[in-house]
């Protein structure tokens, strides 16, 4: 089912979005989730108890409590993901002047890749010009490219979360994108999503005090996240630096002990 990676004491689990999403989705009764149904506004919702935002980027709950300043920000990068046939049990992650590549195993007999460039937002490129881009890269990175399919790929520009001044107002809170988007340089944004919901499943089963439980939500995953937000824009910017590149080759390579 997923690509399981070793480092040390830790493993890291990869695995697919639909995977993911299947895997959480058996385990409820038939009809709990309605796919494809927009969600009520938060007007509609004045006699629940709790109402948790998890809209995503773009959050139309978020934007209804804290309004249009908090909208997220350009990082100044792009991404490319797609899956090509094959097998992989390694991570691999490529950096050069301005861009990276990625290649990692995943669920199926499927093989992940994502390709980041540091660009304005709304850069048109496709498949034709990633083989261009990454044409002089490594054979992995070529081989992976020639396989690749408009099918099998997906493009979105890089955005990050101003920090919000709350992850609660009222009985409403905000969880995942909806309340801290962040660069996928950590690998970290779906990561926390799920640790918000868990957090705050079990503070609110632990506690009578609705509200006082949504306060100590915010106290314990508002800090832990921002950080994950500046963390991840600074290995953004690490991984894809231009102008410094041969001071943080340097760097990683006195780090690793290769130089
Ligand atoms: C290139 C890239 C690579 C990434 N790699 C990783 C990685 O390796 N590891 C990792 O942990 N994270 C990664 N992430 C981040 C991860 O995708 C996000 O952090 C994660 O999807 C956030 O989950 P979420 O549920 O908060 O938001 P979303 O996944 O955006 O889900 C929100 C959902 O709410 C729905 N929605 C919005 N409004 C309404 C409405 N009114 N009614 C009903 N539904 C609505 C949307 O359609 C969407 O399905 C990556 C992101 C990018 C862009």
């Amino acid at each position: 089912m997923i690509g399981t990676v070793d480092s040390r004491d830790r493993t890291a689990y990869l695995l697919s979005r639909p995977a993911l999403l299947a895997t959480l989705a058996e385990t409820l009764p038939d009809g709990t989730i309605s796919f494809g149904t927009p969600a009520p506004t938060l007007d509609a919702l004045t006699d629940h108890d709790v109402v948790i935002g998890a809209d995503g980027l773009r959050s139309p709950t978020r934007r209804q409590l804290f309004g249009e300043k908090f909208e997220p920000v350009y990082i100044g990068a792009t991404a490319w993901r797609g899956w090509v046939p094959g097998h992989r049990d390694t991570v691999s992650e490529t950096w050069d002047a301005d861009a990276l590549f990625g290649i990692t195993p995943r669920d199926g007999d499927l093989v992940n890749w994502f390709a980041c460039v540091r660009t304005d937002a709304g850069h048109p490129g496709g498949l034709g010009y990633l083989r261009s881009r990454f044409g002089n890269w490594h054979a992995d990175v070529r081989a992976v490219l020639d396989a690749a399919t408009p099918e099998a790929l997906l493009h979105h520009d890089l955005y990050d979360s101003p920090a919000l001044p709350s992850y609660v107002s009222g009985n409403t809170a905000l969880l995942g994108d909806a309340a801290h988007a962040m660069a996928p340089n950590l690998g970290r944004g779906a990561c926390e999503a799920l640790v918000d919901a868990v957090t705050l499943g079990r503070f609110l089963t632990a506690d009578t005090d609705i509200h006082a439980a949504l306060r100590r939500y915010d106290r314990t995953r508002r800090p832990a996240t921002r950080r994950l937000v500046r963390g991840s824009r600074a290995m953004s910017s690490v991984a894809m630096t231009g102008r410094l590149r041969p001071l943080r080759d340097l760097s990683v390579k006195l780090a690793a002990g290769l130089a």
